[in-house]
């Protein structure tokens, strides 16, 4: 990839952060791969397009260190869930045939497997080295009709989030546009209601939460085009330049593809979140907004004050368990907002949260939820977030599966709240799921006996006591 193609990726004009410094995204330090590569976020943004055969062009270690690093579902082929990769060796790039490997790679992913599209991510190594993967791409596609399709990210053009941003760019350029939306179904047609499409962008459909969801946007008469990747066919993200509207989920990661929907297909966008009874109101309610039908509109008023009624009813026997109890939330972006919002539903005190991927909107935000002495953490190294937890006496703490240790460790009751868990919590469903699992952690009977002494340290103690 061009350092000039970089560069427009990182300064992304939709995105709030470019607004505010005149020189996009900062640069990776030395060391920012650790947290995730370039080719990482690329591989994660994609792998959930389930009928794909993914091809990791690189050594084997960029495919076994990333591969399935989230818990999303798909609801049919299984594709997705094979690990390919080219396993580049030091002999391959002496002798030059990195190039014909990848070749090799791609016809026997075909031949195997039939897939709907390959894709080929281009690692460090090939992008160093010099292949033209773009070339064999074209070439293999010419040759076995399947279309493949070049994802240049290799680790060292930048982070995750850049990484992110390349796989949309490279949807945006090679799949979208592509192929026309299937007949609505005969279902759709009986509907009786004017029918709308929408694409979710930025959903990742982690342990199925997005069918608490669906349900109800099919009540409404609104068709998900194609989720950005969650459960995603590679023939649903041909026909993304459809929409009558963009939603951008949970995250800015793939701003670039709502942005040049708009431009080029002239698709108006929001960003919202399915966390919490509250955004997900909100996320109903603008999608009827930017399609400013009345019936629609007054439709999905009538939908939520039903599905109001059956949560409240639904939460009430978690609430008064939860009443009062203290959080704290260590997870970025968005989430650090809108989770606050779920958790103050259950009548949970957030202590604090983390605000190490927040934008400034986002921190606005949490200052609204939590008034203005909220806590923000910037950097939660686990002394620091078990400080906290001492401090302020928090019965539990949230955050990613990577701080999980640190709080059983510290004997703290802990859920894990991205893309790692085996729990689902958008919708109005997922809300119960989340009270649920509180309680389950927070009730969880090990806390008592893990904080107990052990009978023989007592029993020192004991006899200590008696020498005097
Ligand atoms: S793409 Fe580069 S930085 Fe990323 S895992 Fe492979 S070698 Fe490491």
């Amino acid at each position: 990839m061009k350092q000039k193609d970089i560069a427009e990726l990182l300064d992304e004009p939709a995105c709030s952060h470019n607004k505010k410094s005149k020189s996009g995204c900062a640069k990776p330090k030395p060391g920012t791969a650790a947290g995730g590569c370039a080719f990482d976020g690329a591989q994660i943004a994609l792998l959930p397009i389930a009928d794909v055969a993914h091809i990791v062009h690189g050594p084997i270690a960029c495919a076994g260190s990333s591969w399935d690093n989230r818990g999303t579902r798909s609801s049919g082929p299984r594709l997705y869930r094979i690990g390919m990769t080219t396993d580049l060796t030091e002999q391959d790039v002496i002798m030059g045939r990195s190039e014909k490997r990848l070749f090799h790679s791609i016809k026997q992913a075909v031949e195997s497997y039939s897939p709907a599209a390959v894709f080929v991510y281009n690692t460090c190594v090939p992008a160093l080295v010099g292949d033209d993967v773009e070339a064999v791409c074209k070439e293999a596609e010419q040759r076995w009709g399947t279309p493949v399709v070049p994802v240049d990210a290799a680790g060292f053009y930048g982070t995750k989030n850049l990484g992110n941003r390349i796989a949309g760019e490279a949807m945006v350029k090679h799949v979208m546009g592509r192929r026309e939306p299937d007949e609505l179904t005969p279902e759709q047609l009986a509907h009786g209601h004017q029918v709308y499409s929408i694409n979710l962008i930025g959903e990742y459909n982690i342990a199925g939460e997005l069918w608490h969801v669906l349900p109800l946007l099919d009540e409404l008469g609104i068709r998900v085009l194609c989720t950005l990747s969650g459960d995603a066919r590679f023939h649903e993200v041909q026909t993304m330049h459809r929409a009558d509207v963009n939603m951008m989920v949970c995250s800015k990661a793939m701003i670039n593809v709502a942005r040049k929907l708009e431009e080029q297909y002239r698709i108006p966008w929001f960003e919202g979140s399915f966390y919490g009874v509250e955004d997900m109101n909100n996320a109903l309610r603008d999608i009827a907004r930017l399609i400013d039908d009345p019936d629609l509109t007054q439709r999905t008023e009538a939908l939520i004050t039903r599905e109001m009624a059956r949560i409240d009813k639904a939460l009430e026997p978690w609430r008064v368990q939860l009443r009062g109890r203290k959080v704290l939330l260590y997870t970025g972006g968005v989430k650090s907002w809108s989770v606050i919002s779920a958790l103050q539903d259950l009548g949970m005190t957030v202590v604090a949260t983390g605000t190490k991927k927040s934008t400034e909107e986002d921190k606005a935000r949490i200052r609204e939820l939590m008034g203005k002495d909220a806590v923000m953490i910037e950097d939660g190294n686990p002394r620091a977030l078990i400080n906290i937890v001492r401090e302020h006496d928090v019965d539990v703490l949230i955050a990613g599966g990577r701080n999980m240790y640190t709080a059983l460790k510290a004997r703290v009751p802990f859920l894990d709240i991205n893309q790692e868990r085996d729990f689902g919590y958008e919708g109005y469903t997922g809300m119960i799921e989340l009270a649920r699992q509180l309680c389950l952690t927070i009730n969880s009977p090990v806390w008592n006996d893990v904080r107990r002494h052990a009978p023989w340290a007592a029993a020192a103690k004991l006899q200590e006591a008696a020498n005097g």
